[in-house]
């Protein structure tokens, strides 16, 4: 730790150089859960703050060293802080931590890392967004990923080329302290070298001794035909590098579809709206229409087609993932009546309006029948 411009202590924690040892105890709780390494994994200056916070309490938290502190400042506990301290302290230091991470978690091993210090890289997540043809073709596309390479200069070791790790002073080496429990001296994880048994003088310039540093990676990744919004795509040992010989977390890649102006997808399924004109309704059409693939398919209205019925084009929608498979093309017909007509289409349709004997002035009795008669055919 370098002692250039320590910290005021009570500075450290925000507490009055007269606070009581319950209103130190608070204040160091709040600072551990904030800046704790597990809740800020990679954050350096997280790790600094929480170092800093525990040395400070490490020293106020005890009557004796806090009035040699008081008296002497740093110089007057030089040695004492969070990686020299005694039993005693480390007691305390337990007690007040254990009930927030649980005992086992932070004097244990911490999640996914290994007695000599080998951690896995963390995974990591991509969200793709493609259009729904892409969707349906399946694509290769180039990705611009950041992310922890184990740094070249050390090799991931984390120590400065040309110096070496030292034996852990506060374990002597062996990654384990005895601390006493009541008549008990359980042996737990050193803190300070997170059982590794060494600790760093010298961290590597390029790293600060991290181990790893980010890097940004093009990969190609191939998006199979059919997938939807929300597929994950792993990408096996494409996340970031693990510490100290710990194996490469994973890629996933999430992916995001965007909507279609012309197709809404209903899993496997898509719906079309296609607008007909009354004529083609009326008198039955043949119609092209595309498909998400590019295709042309014709369809046939029969003579006396209705607003909103579906037409349905097996095979014509989606590819199903990992499947030859396809879903449907289901046509909603949508028939639109012209806005306007000219003389000669106005004089004829009315003629034929006339032979299915239809009034355009209709009374109250009129519209009865006709809502009668329509009744009489749905039956
Ligand atoms: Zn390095
Ligand atoms: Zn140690």
């Amino acid at each position: 730790m370098s002692t250039t411009a320590k910290r005021d202590y009570y500075e450290v924690l925000n507490v009055s150089r007269n606070a009581g040892l319950d209103e130190i105890k608070a204040a160091y709780r709040r600072m551990a859960i904030r800046f704790h390494p597990d809740k800020n994994p990679d954050d350096p200056e997280a790790e600094e703050k929480f170092k800093e916070a525990s040395e400070a309490y490490a020293v106020l938290s005890d009557p004796e060293k806090r009035q040699r502190y008081d008296r002497f400042g740093h110089e007057g506990v030089s040695g004492e802080g969070f990686t020299g301290f005694n039993s005693e302290s480390f007691v305390d230091f337990a007690d007040i931590l254990g009930d927030i991470f649980g005992f086992g978690d932070f004097f244990g091993s911490r999640r996914g890392r290994s007695r000599s210090g080998s951690q896995r890289g963390s995974d990591l997540r991509y969200t793709m967004s493609l259009t729904l043809e892409e969707a349906a073709t399946g694509v290769t596309r180039k990705i611009r990923i950041p992310r922890l390479e184990v740094c070249e200069a050390c090799s991931g070791s984390g120590v400065e080329p040309g110096t070496r790790a030292e034996t852990c002073p506060t374990c002597g080496g062996r990654g384990q302290v005895g601390y006493r429990r009541g008549f008990l001296t359980v042996a737990q994880t050193c803190p300070a070298c997170g059982g590794t048994g060494r600790v760093v003088p010298h961290p590597c310039r390029s790293c600060h001794g991290r181990g790893r540093i980010e890097k940004e990676t093009t990969l190609e990744v191939k998006v199979p035909p059919g997938v939807d919004t929300g597929v994950r795509l792993r990408l096996s040992g494409e996340g970031e590098s693990g510490v100290r010989g710990g194996g490469r977390g994973d890629l996933y890649v999430i992916v995001s579809v965007e909507p279609h102006e012309l197709f809404e997808r209903e899993g496997p399924h898509l719906h079309m709206k296609l607008p007909v004109s009354v004529f083609q309704a009326m008198l039955g059409a043949t119609i092209t229409v595309p498909t998400i693939l590019g295709e042309r398919r014709e369809i046939t209205l029969k003579p006396g087609s209705q607003p909103g019925e579906i037409i349905r084009i097996r095979g014509a929608g989606m590819p199903e993932l990992g499947s030859r498979g396809a879903g449907d093309l289901l046509v909603h017909l949508d028939v639109v009546v012209p806005r306007k007509l000219s003389k000669e289409q106005r004089k004829l349709i009315a003629q034929a309006a006339a032979l299915a004997g239809e009034q355009l002035t209709e009374d109250d009795e009129g519209l009865l029948q006709r809502l009668k008669r329509r009744l009489a055919n749905e039956a």
